[in-house]
């Protein structure tokens, strides 16, 4: 068993090494998002703070859980991805020069799976391995020998086991959502450093620097530990030697993404300035937090019932970083495979389903799914006789 208490905090900066940070307390004691337990279970809590280096701007959720990947913690949680870009990555990796007959192609996690499909049929590759690696963020603690001393994670020895016996001559490697979740250098450098050894790596993330400047901060959640902007991923890529095409994508159906591709076969080589010179605006994140929870508390009189519907990554996030202690609140989901758990909140006023739901006696219902699925719980929201105030994340009235 890990002892959690042992691991030193590192309240430096994941690129820079900084110690200036601006700190914003997202809590002491908090149970990983994704970590709806088993009533008699016992959950291990941690600290979080979200971080701004003031030397370099690198913006970051720290965490006093060990684990190098924060994927989830259960395999029945799932996530869905965007793929409208995906004709843009089969473009990318058609820019390398490599015989695709002695190449194979290979997931990191499941959210990579679709991916794979779609680029096996468009290239024509026959050599899938469509392995979770990522599986759960218990899997990505180090190891610990009898002697004390820490290594490197079950499931990082996994995948690089299966790299190592592809005998293919090149090796293209999916890592759809990997660099915000990975919140240790050693992981980071260790998959890019794998493209000295004739690998490609397709990554896509969330375009931060454009959300960090949108009116929304629903994209803060625990297990997003570095929000890497695009300039940054580049500069990594260019210290370890090897090269990188990287695109913002602007999606109608999904958050901004930045993918992109790693290889040293990047004929166009991305100039980016040195470690010292870069600098982008400096985001306003906790600014922009802070204002949050004061238009929440505001919002919320004393005696107000809030109802948060939606116990995805975004629910919580609300519950666990932006309403005060004191607010009455319940949640609720109608996900089958929740049903029975006790989620990684505790809301006063308990955890139901949705449907059926009598919100009569409620001030507030703040709706945290995507808005394609609040447009439609409003109506039905309004039809049950709620007649409070709806809202999103962001504490935007709905209609
Ligand atoms: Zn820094």
């Amino acid at each position: 068993m890990f002892d959690f208490k042992r691991e030193p905090r590192n309240l430096r900066c994941f690129l820079c090494g900084s110690n200036d940070l601006n700190i914003a307390d997202l809590g002491k004691k908090l149970i990983d998002s994704s970590n709806f337990y088993n009533q008699n279970e016992k959950p291990p809590r941690f600290s979080y703070q979200l971080t701004v280096c003031r030397k370099c701007n690198h913006v970051e959720i720290k965490s006093s859980n060990p684990c190098w990947l924060s994927t989830r913690k259960h395999t029945f949680i799932t996530y869905n991805e965007p793929s409208d870009y995906f004709p843009l990555i089969a473009n990318l990796i058609r820019s390398i020069d490599i015989d695709f007959s002695d190449a194979s192609i290979h997931a990191f996690s499941y959210k990579d799976f679709n991916l794979v499909d779609y680029l096996c049929e468009e290239i024509g590759i026959s050599s899938v391995r469509k392995g979770d690696h990522a599986q759960t963020s218990d899997l990505w603690l180090p190891t610990i020998d009898t002697q004390g001393k820490m290594s490197e994670p079950i499931a990082l020895k996994n995948f690089l086991g299966e790299i190592e016996l592809n005998n293919k001559r090149h090796t293209i490697v999916l890592l759809s959502r990997f660099f915000d979740h990975a919140s240790n250098i050693q992981l980071i450098k260790t998959m890019i450093n794998l493209t000295s050894k004739s690998v490609h790596l397709i990554f896509d993330i969330n375009d931060y620097q454009k959300l960090f400047y949108s009116s929304t901060l629903e994209y803060l959640w625990n297990e997003r530990r570095n929000l890497f902007v695009k300039q940054e991923i580049e500069q990594l890529v260019k210290q370890l030697g090897t090269r990188c095409l990287a695109f913002a994508y602007e999606s109608q159906t999904t958050s901004p993404t930045i993918f992109g591709l790693i290889s040293n076969l990047v004929t166009n080589q991305v100039e980016v300035s040195p470690n010292n010179d870069f600098k982008f605006p400096k985001p306003n994140v906790i600014e922009h937090l802070e204002l949050l929870r004061d238009k929440w508390a505001k919002i919320l009189p004393l005696g107000s019932k809030l109802g948060i519907i939606g116990a995805s990554h975004k629910g919580i996030s609300l519950a666990q970083f932006v309403l005060s202690d004191n607010v009455l609140y319940s949640l609720h989901d109608d996900k089958e495979v929740l049903m029975g758990k006790t989620p990684p909140v505790d809301p006063p006023l308990g955890f139901h389903k949705f449907s059926d739901f009598d919100f009569s006696d409620y001030s507030h219902i703040s709706i945290t799914t995507t808005k394609t699925i609040a447009t439609k719980i409003v109506p039905k929201v309004r039809a049950s006789g709620f007649n409070g105030k709806i809202l999103n994340f962001d504490c935007q009235i709905l209609n």
